[in-house]
Parts: C-alpha cells; sequence; structure tokens
C-alpha cells in the first residue's frame, strides 16, 4: 500500500557518488526513497548507512531497460560522470543519457511524476563565453572522446524539453559543475580524488597540461541542497539552471593547495592534456540565486578537508 502523505521520490544512480548523498537528504526530510543503480560506478557501500532504513529500498536496474513503478518524483542521476568512466563504454553512456531518459520521462508521465535531470556543465563544452549563463547554447565537439557524454546530456536536456512542450510533463534541468566531496570513487581520475589520492600517498601529483586550465568546485552538501531546492519549485520553472560554485581556481592551483594542506612531499608532474579537454569552466548562477535562492556556502578550503579527511580514512582501511 502507498502511504500518500509522503513524498515516493526515485532516485536514480542513487547509489553513486551524489545519489548517495541525496538519498540521505531525502529519508531526512521524511520521503520514501527508491535507489535505482546498476552499479556501475556505484557501490552498496556508498548507501551502507540508509540501506536498513525502513523508509529506503534498493533496486538494482539499468535504465536504459524500461520500468513500472509509482512514484512521485524522479531524480534522474543515473549516468557516469568521470571522464574515464563515460569513456569506457561510450556506447553504453549515450544509451543511459538517451534510451535512460526516454525511459525516466516515459515513466514519469505515466505516474504524473514530476523529473529532475541531472545534466551539466559539459553542455557547454570548451566555452567561448565566460562566465557560462544558461543561454549560452556551448561549444561542444560532436565526434570527440568527451562526447558520447556531452551530446548524451545535450540530447537528454532535448528531449526533456520536448516532454514538456508536448506532454506537460512537470521537468526540472539542473546543470551541475564540478562537485567533490567524500565518496567520489577512489578510481574516476577526476582532479580532486586524484590530487588528494596522490598527495596523501607522497607520489607524484599529475598535472595535465601546463594547469593553466579552470575549474570551480562545488562541495557536494551545497549541490544537493540546490537539487532539493530545484525539484521544490513551482511547476512553470523548469530551468535549466547552473548549480555550482563560481569560485573559479586554476589546476595548477589545486594542486598547490592539496600538497599544502596535506603536508605533502609530492611534487608536480605535467603530462599531456587529455584531448577536448575545457580550457576554463565558471558558472554564471544568478539564476539560480534568483529562482532557488540558493548559492554555495562552502569554501573550498573546508570542503577539502572534510574531502582529503574521507579518503584519508578510506587509504588506511585499504592498508589494514
Ligand atoms: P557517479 O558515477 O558516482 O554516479 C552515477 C551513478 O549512476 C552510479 O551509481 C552508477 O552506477 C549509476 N549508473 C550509471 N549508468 C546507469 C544506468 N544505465 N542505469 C542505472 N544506473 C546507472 O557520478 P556522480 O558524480 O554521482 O554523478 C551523478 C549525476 O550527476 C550524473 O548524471 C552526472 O552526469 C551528473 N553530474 C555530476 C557532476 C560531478 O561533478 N559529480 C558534474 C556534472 C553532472
Ligand atoms: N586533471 C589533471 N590531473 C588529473 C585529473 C584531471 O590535471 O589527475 C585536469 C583535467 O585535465 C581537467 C581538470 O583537471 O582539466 C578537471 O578534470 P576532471 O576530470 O576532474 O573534470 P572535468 O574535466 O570533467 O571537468
Amino acid at each position: 500500500m502507498r502511504n500518500y502523505g509522503r513524498t515516493r521520490s526515485l532516485v536514480t544512480g542513487g547509489a553513486g557518488f551524489l545519489g548517495s548523498h541525496l538519498c540521505e537528504r531525502l529519508l531526512k526530510e521524511g520521503h520514501e526513497v527508491i535507489c535505482l543503480d546498476n552499479c556501475y560506478t556505484g557501490t552498496k557501500e556508498n548507501i551502507s548507512r540508509i540501506i536498513h532504513d525502513s523508509s529506503f529500498e534498493f533496486l538494482r536496474h539499468d535504465i536504459t531497460f524500461p520500468l513500472f513503478i509509482e512514484v512521485d518524483e524522479i531524480f534522474n542521476l543515473a549516468c557516469p560522470a568521470s571522464p574515464i568512466h563515460y569513456q569506457f563504454d561510450p556506447i553504453q553512456t549515450t544509451k543511459t543519457s538517451v534510451h535512460g531518459v526516454i525511459n525516466m520521462l516515459g515513466l514519469a508521465n505515466r505516474v504524473k511524476a514530476k523529473i529532475l535531470q541531472a545534466s551539466t556543465s559539459e553542455v557547454y563544452g570548451d566555452p567561448a563565453i565566460h562566465p557560462q549563463r544558461e543561454d549560452y547554447w556551448g561549444n561542444v565537439n560532436p565526434i570527440g572522446i568527451r562526447s558520447c557524454y556531452d551530446e548524451g546530456k545535450r540530447c537528454a536536456e532535448t528531449l526533456c524539453f520536448d516532454y514538456f512542450r508536448q506532454l506537460r510533463l512537470k521537468i526540472k534541468v539542473g546543470r551541475i559543475f564540478n562537485t567533490y566531496g567524500p565518496r567520489m570513487h577512489p578510481n574516476d581520475g577526476r582532479v580532486v580524488s586524484n590530487f588528494i589520492i596522490q598527495a596523501l600517498k607522497n607520489q607524484p601529483i599529475t598535472v595535465y597540461g601546463d594547469g593553466s586550465q579552470t575549474r570551480s568546485f562545488c562541495y557536494v552538501d551545497d549541490l544537493i541542497e540546490g537539487l532539493v531546492l530545484l525539484m521544490n519549485t513551482g511547476d512553470d520553472f523548469t530551468g535549466p539552471v547552473n548549480l555550482g560554485n563560481s569560485e573559479e581556481f586554476t589546476i595548477l592551483q589545486l594542486a598547490e593547495k592539496v600538497i599544502g594542506m596535506t603536508g605533502s612531499t609530492s611534487e608536480i608532474f605535467f603530462e599531456t592534456l587529455p584531448q577536448d579537454d575545457p580550457q576554463q569552466r565558471q558558472p554564471d548562477i544568478a539564476l539560480a540565486k534568483e529562482q532557488l535562492g540558493w548559492e554555495p556556502k562552502v569554501k573550498l578550503e573546508e570542503g577539502l578537508t572534510h574531502t582529503i579527511a574521507y579518503f584519508d580514512t578510506l587509504l588506511r582501511k585499504a592498508s589494514t
């Protein structure tokens, strides 16, 4: 029997980095949570704290296959996010963003649920406009090694807006910029996790290119707050809306910061810049401030402190 007094939320990709934090947050708010994941990059360990909560249910499923389930809202986060993982099986990455999103939009339409699509700053590609505003259409290579993800996510946005225009589906599109924090996958090759692990092991810090490319790093708690606020906006607000921290750092600055904060003896090594690596990234978050009353609160040093502590514990456990 449904408990009609409570919101039943489906979180696809719920056993991943962002998804697991989101599941915890929704449970705290009194939701029933169904966490769907095919465990490609997500793990049961990520949801170990909530797996026995009576309001929580884990469903192993791949969103590229249809799903029939009754829910009130869908947070569609299923999709590998790190370049290493999404480039490992690029066809599956596109399928997840296209077939998977069609399945989730179809489900939302059938059960009249709201759906929030986790989109990405990658829809801007290597941006020619700085900082990036939502009305910028982007500069994306359609045939490069990042395209399975970038174009997949762009097509997912198109599908959301066609379901909105054609079927009046309640959609929310959030464009997430680089987010970091505890439960990032240790082998996902992303810059924050790589640098912290390398620094903690006193191994060379691998800076790709000359390190002058920039990113803006958002701490996971801030991002989750943004996603929840976005889902709770009125039906007339669809986005797309940027969700990210607008403080911008070069990758070299990040490397130096991580070395300093860990007291590491690591040295910086410069390696080849991967193909199509965006040169700069900084969100314009005026729309999020105006529509969601949201802006990030956690400074990079504070967020890095939590993340370093997380990886330190993880490495110690692995060595015992
Ligand atoms: P993640 O890899 O930790 O999580 C993705 C989850 O989706 C994993 O648990 C994975 O197993 C699952 N998954 C992948 N394909 C699936 C499929 N076909 N069916 C079911 N489950 C599937 O990544 P994350 O950082 O938590 O990212 C979550 C979402 O946010 C993604 O959609 C990503 O594109 C988006 N995003 C993240 C960032 C970031 O910086 N972390 C930035 C922009 C966008
Ligand atoms: N990067 C780096 N060293 C690493 C991993 C990444 O210099 O060990 C760089 C990468 O080339 C990119 C930036 O850091 O310019 C962010 O990379 P990440 O994979 O974290 O995210 P994305 O490129 O998707 O923003």
